[in-house]
């Protein structure tokens, strides 16, 4: 697996793979970057792994377990089909091992703490990446520390994997700054920081799937929520590698990403065509409460050269959009699926969305996680100060 390099995305000077937040050199953000000629997308090996491993030549680090996650089906929605007038399918993440498309992150994270030694991975998380990760990491035997909003507990099963949670007073955001500050002091594996561009290449796995299920045939527009526009931005290298291997025929497709109307960052710096502002997150959908994106350039840039958009959908409308997503197509999505299936409804109402286009919709996670902590799990109370943290984890 040694054809990757990170390659700095300012200085653009490459080096060998290895945990590292930024650039030696400029302190610029970090991309995985493959010798793509001679490289093999397509397989048509039927003992391939029937998982996002099947993808492995264009994976910077490759696991021992190859059986999950990933390879999640792409369904038919042949009721909002045909009230739409168009031809709508559904990748269903929440068929993942934790139901969400996290899953993919926690494993290209685990694979590549396992390449570096590292005994430890630590995250923030609103929920689906914390159990995602506590998940794996229990499947592997490696030490999970999640960072969790004190407004904002994890998903019920995560202290079940033996993470162990902090619970942080403050928001997602005040997370991610103690989080930096605890790469400064642990050598462990961070998933948003030193492991971050070595990670998030899971989720364009997503992309490879969709164009395989539809026989090589690329889509006309794909819909996905947005937050840290990782999972937009990644959609969005997946199909131009698609394309720059020419593994699939088509155009590649427009990308229309969906925010919640109360968290916008995205939408607001595409729609008035400026750099990107934080916003305090403000809204019901826990999923996509990220005022702080860190992939937000490359989620808008993705929208404006895809030919493409991001939207945000009212608050108020999130709960029926939701519902009603449910009822024509008999998935209980995540509300951030809501959001997405908002920002559709609008899309074809505008005409952006042109009748008989072939749409694919990523339903990121599932309505049916339950969060809280359990009865007899006491998470650790801790303020945004490192010095409380290192405290709680008898370290100082
Ligand atoms: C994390 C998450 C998102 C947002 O993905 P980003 O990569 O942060 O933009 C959307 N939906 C669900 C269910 C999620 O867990
Ligand atoms: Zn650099």
């Amino acid at each position: 697996m040694t054809r990757a390099a990170l390659r700095c995305r300012l200085c653009e000077r490459t080096q060998p793979l290895t945990p590292r937040s930024t650039c030696p050199t400029c302190h610029g953000p970090l991309d995985v970057e493959y010798g793509l000629k001679n490289l093999a997308l397509r397989t048509d090996d039927k003992s391939a792994p029937r998982s996002m491993w099947r993808y492995a030549e264009l994976l910077p680090h490759v696991p021992a377990d190859l059986s999950t996650p990933g390879l999640t089906p792409l369904v038919e929605a042949p009721r909002l089909s045909q009230a739409l007038g168009i031809h709508l399918l559904l990748k269903l993440e929440d068929a993942n091992p934790t139901h969400s498309f996290k899953d993919r992150i926690a494993a290209s994270a685990i694979a590549a703490a396992q390449a570096f030694h590292l005994e430890t991975l630590c995250c923030s998380s609103t929920g689906n990446l914390g159990e995602a990760l506590a998940a794996r990491c229990a499947r592997v035997g490696l030490e999970t520390v999640l960072l969790c909003p004190a407004g904002d507990p994890p998903a019920l099963a995560t202290a079940t994997y033996r993470a162990k949670i902090l619970r942080v007073a403050g928001t997602f955001d005040d997370c991610r700054t103690l989080e930096r500050r605890l790469e400064e002091l642990f050598p462990w594996g961070f998933v948003e920081g030193n492991l971050h561009a070595l990670a998030s290449e899971g989720a364009k796995t997503i992309a490879y799937e969709i164009a395989e299920q539809l026989d090589w045939q690329l889509p006309d527009a794909v819909i996905s929520p947005a937050a840290s526009g990782t999972l937009f931005a990644k959609l969005a290298q997946g199909f131009d590698e698609l394309a720059a291997l020419e593994a699939a025929t088509g155009t590649r497709p427009r990308l229309y990403g969906a925010q919640a109307g109360g968290c916008p960052p995205l939408a607001t710096a595409w729609a008035d065509d400026r750099p990107l502002s934080k916003v305090l997150p403000d809204t019901e959908v826990r999923s996509l409460a990220i005022g702080d994106p860190a992939y937000g350039e490359l989620a808008v840039g993705a929208a404006r050269m895809s030919g493409g958009a991001i939207y945000a959908v009212p608050e108020e409308e999130i709960a029926d959009s939701t519902s009603f997503f449910a009822q024509m197509t008999g998935v209980h999505a995540d509300s951030a699926g809501g959001v997405a299936f908002g920002a559709l409804l609008e899309l074809v109402r505008s005409g952006d969305i042109a009748p008989g286009e072939r749409v694919v919709l990523v339903v990121t996670g599932t309505g049916l996680k339950p969060y809280g902590y359990d009865v007899d799990y006491a998470p650790q109370e801790v303020t945004s100060d490192v010095e409380d943290v290192l405290a709680v984890l008898g370290v100082s």
